[in-house]
């Protein structure tokens, strides 16, 4: 047997972060008490661990280093909250690890005043399990409701999904999809993998070249695309914009994306009319 069959195999993960999308919170919590698991979370995490897919917590505390709790008020949290997410699971384990980070550069403790690696949008929490659990960050996630969370999983390769339903947020984020809650997100993850032959393209052409140069109107047409995804469950793999058209790529087919092109050019034509001016911004198809 060589080195390298010996070798475990790695894993993908999911990474996710705490406050906001695991837990109701804003982000100061260092009550065990104060728990409150969002809806959908526990089918989330059932769905993702049938898929065989490790689980990481990675949140950011910086109430640690603001002195509103301790590091111990931390890790009793994480205790108690994998009681919980064990129960609701119906799992002997959820999360493999919970990685946290107390540091902040404006510390007023001042043991905690640095920066650090492991401060998302930092990905070092993320190098720290792939090291730790022999993981395959470029075939794993990273979920969270900020952007600092979806920044910090595309810097360690990861695919990203940012939870949110504000239509700017979605829009400029970096994020690879954005979902509405981890239920929809943990759906997303574990979708079959789509093969080639069903994936579908259809462009939108604009009427006028200087129409698609209007940037209100371009990120208009980027979170109407990522809404109507989410409405309908479409997979919008990509949306190209060239000088004078957009291009929708959408998993299921060139049906699908027909579809999905007459509804997002129905969507968008609406917001043309009522912004900029009476005529329909695109011609034909
Ligand atoms: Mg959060």
């Amino acid at each position: 047997m060589s080195a390298a069959d010996r070798q475990p195999a790695l894993r993908p993960a999911v990474f996710l972060d705490r406050d906001g999308t695991l837990i109701d919170n804003d982000g100061d919590l260092g009550d065990p008490k104060q728990i409150q698991i969002l809806p959908g979370v526990a089918q989330a995490l059932q769905l993702l661990l049938k898929h065989d897919l490790l689980l990481f917590v990675v949140t950011n505390q910086g109430g640690v280093a603001r002195g509103k709790y301790s590091e111990d008020a931390v890790v009793q949290t994480h205790a108690r909250l994998e009681q919980m997410l064990c129960e609701q699971v119906g799992a002997p384990k959820v999360i493999s690890e919970y990685y946290y980070c107390p540091f902040h550069p404006q510390a007023t403790v001042e043991n905690y005043r640095r920066e650090h690696e492991w401060r998302k949008p930092a990905p070092g929490m993320l190098f720290a399990a792939a090291l730790a659990h022999a993981i395959d960050l470029e075939k794993s996630w990273m979920v969270g409701d900020q952007e600092r969370d979806v920044v910090a999983g595309a810097a360690a390769q990861c695919r990203t999904i940012l939870l949110s339903s504000d239509r700017e947020q979605a829009a400029a984020s970096v994020g690879d999809f954005v979902a509405k809650d981890l239920l929809h997100a943990a759906r997303r993850i574990t979708a079959p993998i789509i093969d080639a032959a069903a994936i579908g393209s259809v462009a939108l052409h604009a009427r006028r070249s200087d129409i698609l140069s209007d940037a209100v109107f371009k990120e208009t047409i980027k979170s109407m695309a990522h809404a109507l995804a989410q409405r309908t469950g479409i997979q919008l793999l990509q949306l190209d914009f060239h000088a004078s058209s957009v291009t929708a790529t959408v998993a299921g087919g060139e049906v699908i994306a027909l579809g999905f092109a007459t509804e997002l050019r129905r969507d968008t034509d609406r917001w043309w009319r009522s912004h900029r001016a009476p005529e329909s911004p695109w011609g034909s198809f």
